[in-house]
């Protein structure tokens, strides 16, 4: 495997490979960009088929985190990490301190969280052995669980995009459907119905959607139908590739802004196709960014109060995505990505502010 000429097409300023006997540990850290700050993001445990698999995962994940900081206007670069193997059988404290210790060994160039099959016990064995952990228990000290702030500012950000597409001030009186009402799409119906919407939701878990019909009145509809139905907002809160060829025909709404990750199946494609419909994407790094904005407030000393107040921005960051790609004739994922990449740009001519990137973590060491 060509791995520097892998990176170097990506990007990527760093790989660490982790490997240790006698715990079964076998993992990879991606340093994508430092530029902004430092390398933040998830670590994610799974059965990868293969090494190759388990290397791309982690250097198209790591990539991500630094468009969804940057776009975001955080002090933070993009980085992620993979456990290779089966969770259920290789999980152990052992394993878990000695992944910390391989992140601490990078003095803080890199800092993770959770991810997929990684629970809030497992980070807080890593943290006995690193500081550079967020996400832990809010008993601990961390900022616990993030989805209601993920759930805030995904809100905030449909409330942009009803004001760019329809000139709405107000969800009062739309109608929006909420495919998946787990942890963020519940606490989404929540708001929504409190500022007046007429709420749709479909979840392949009945009693999720029992339980907002009879909390908040919300409607429940057929699993196979919730995308199509002829509402002012479509909101993805579920799993990722639910934007496709077969899909976009068959969407009735102006508007698409949901918190889940990987909305679209082929990001080119279909962010065109949903152009070219004239429906307005969020694109889903920047909507669900309040996730990510909830551990770097952890990181400043947690305040929730305050998350919420910033996770409140990605308002403000749509409507000028929106103004770009309007202006420039783009998709708005192609508008964010360069909103993004200007940002880096432009700070990483700025001499000394990666001192202060490094600086702000040796605050948390
Ligand atoms: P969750 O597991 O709590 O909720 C997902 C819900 O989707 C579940 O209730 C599940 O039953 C349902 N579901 C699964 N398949 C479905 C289908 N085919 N049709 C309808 N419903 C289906 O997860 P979550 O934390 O609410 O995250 C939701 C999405 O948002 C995910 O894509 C996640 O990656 C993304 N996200 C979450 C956060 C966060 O803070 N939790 C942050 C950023 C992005």
């Amino acid at each position: 495997m060509a791995i520097f000429e892998q990176i170097s097409g990506t990007g990527h300023e760093q790989i660490v490979f982790c490997n240790d006997k006698a715990t079964g540990l076998k993992a990879i850290i991606a340093v994508h960009d430092t530029t902004l700050g430092p390398a933040l993001g998830g670590c994610r445990m799974w059965d990868y088929k293969s090494e190759e698999e388990a290397l791309e995962d982690v250097l198209r994940l790591s990539r991500g985190m630094t468009y969804k900081a940057a776009v975001s206007g955080l002090a933070l670069g993009g980085g992620k990490s993979v456990i290779i193997g089966d969770p259920k059988k290789l999980k152990s404290e052992a394993l878990f301190r000695t992944f910390g210790r391989f992140v601490d060994s990078l003095g803080g160039r890199y800092i993770t969280a959770e991810d997929v099959n990684i629970r809030v016990k497992d980070m807080e064995q890593v943290a006995l052995e690193t500081n550079f952990v967020t996400g832990i228990n809010s008993r601990v000290g961390g900022s616990g669980d993030p989805s209601p702030v993920t759930a805030w500012g995904t809100f905030n950000g449909l409330k942009a995009s009803v004001k760019h597409q329809l000139g709405k001030d107000s969800v009062n009186g739309l109608k929006v459907a909420i495919q998946g009402t787990g942890a963020v799409g519940g606490h989404l119906a929540r708001f929504l119905a409190d500022e007046g919407a007429e709420v749709f939701v479909a979840d392949i878990n009945e009693k999720k959607v029992d339980a907002l019909v009879k909390e908040i009145g919300a409607k429940p509809v057929e699993l196979s139908k919730i995308h199509s139905l002829e509402v002012d907002v479509f909101a993805p809160c579920a799993l990722g590739g639910c934007l496709n060829d077969e899909t976009i025909p068959q969407l009735q709404t102006q508007v698409i802004a949901g918190a889940a990750n990987n909305q679209l199946l082929d990001e080119t494609k279909h962010a065109a196709m949903l152009k070219e419909r004239n429906i307005l994407y969020a694109p889903d790094y920047v909507i669900n960014a309040g996730g990510l904005i909830n551990v770097y407030q952890e990181l400043q000393g947690y305040d929730p109060e305050a998350a919420r107040k910033r996770a409140a921005g990605i308002y403000d960051t749509l409507l000028s995505i929106y103004e770009t790609a309007d202006n420039q004739g783009i998709t708005t994922l192609q508008a964010s990505d360069k909103i993004a990449d200007d940002r880096i740009n432009s700070v990483g001519g700025m001499k000394d502010l990666r001192n202060t990137a490094e600086n702000q973590l040796w605050i948390n060491a």
